[in-house]
């Protein structure tokens, strides 16, 4: 998509902290961190959301959350994290580009926010 932020970030016109990419999914270090590990993980191809995702699309949802299970083993956090997908405007997502938030590397608090 054209105007979507995070398929910019993934064709690389905007720079980013990159963090991990493969065939069908691209990481990278969140802008605004909420924790020492805070990495963004979205699919190449534009989803809007998990609200969105088609289920021809189960295995690149998936993907995501290997990802960040692949990223955080390699950042020896995996004592406790958290993958969160915010799915609607009153989740707080304010991206309309599918993306898993990978956070760790420090107490969690549960139920979150
Ligand atoms: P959400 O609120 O779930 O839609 O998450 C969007 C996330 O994208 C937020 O945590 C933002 O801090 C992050 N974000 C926004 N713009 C950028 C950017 N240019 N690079 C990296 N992360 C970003
Ligand atoms: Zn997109």
């Amino acid at each position: 998509m054209e105007t979507c932020l995070f398929c910019k970030i993934v064709r690389g016109d905007i720079p980013t902290k990159k963090v991990y990419e493969d065939e069908h999914t691209f990481a990278f270090e969140d802008i605004d961190p909420k924790a020492p590990t805070h990495v963004l993980i979205v699919p190449k191809k534009h989803i809007e959301g998990l609200n969105k995702a088609a289920s021809d699309e189960a295995e690149i949802v998936g993907r995501c959350h290997l990802a960040a299970a692949k990223i955080a083993r390699e950042r020896q956090i995996e004592e406790g994290y958290r993958t969160v997908l915010n799915v609607g405007p009153k989740s707080g997502q304010s991206v309309f580009h599918l993306h898993v938030h990978l956070i760790g590397g420090r107490d969690l608090r549960w139920p979150p926010g």
